[in-house]
């Protein structure tokens, strides 16, 4: 079955979601077959992050994304990269779908980088490369 990376960032971890992010992601039938939190360095970030090296909002994201607990999941089933995608919702949680993880439980809190509780990979190409990246072993 198709494969996706999913991350719940720090701030999803800090606001005591984790469970509630990954019952919307069982709920959906999807399976989780890798799971672990940890806290990572700038030097994995800047791999995951690579297409954004440079941008205004780069530092401030390995800043965020560097600052606590965070929780990486292998998470299987048919069109889940779409499909995560869909539970996610838009990248700004103010324009995240009432109904999607990032319109239910995120808001804009004011800092440069939105902290938007989730990432799901955009692409199987993505996916392959973001696996490798958090679970070599997988
Ligand atoms: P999605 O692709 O679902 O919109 P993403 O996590 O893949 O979300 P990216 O475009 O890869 O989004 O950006 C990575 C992260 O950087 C975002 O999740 C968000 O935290 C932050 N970010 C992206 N664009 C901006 C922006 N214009 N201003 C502030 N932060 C941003």
């Amino acid at each position: 079955p198709e494969r996706t990376l999913v991350l719940i960032k720090p701030d999803g971890v800090a606001r005591q979601l984790t469970g509630e992010i990954l019952r919307r992601i069982e709920a959906k039938g999807y399976t989780i077959t890798a799971l672990e939190q940890r806290t990572v360095g700038a030097d994995l970030l800047t791999e995951h992050y690579a297409e954004h090296e440079g941008k205004p909002f780069f530092e401030p994201l390995l800043e965020f994304m560097t600052s606590g607990p965070l929780v990486a999941a292998i998470v299987e089933g048919n069109g889940v990269i779409e499909g995560f995608r869909s539970l996610a919702g838009a990248t700004n949680p103010t324009s995240a779908a009432p109904g999607t993880i990032r319109g239910d439980l995120g808001r804009d809190w004011g800092t440069t980088v939105q902290q938007n509780l989730v990432h799901g990979s955009d692409s199987p190409e993505s996916a392959a490369r973001e696996i490798g990246i958090w679970f070599p072993q997988r």
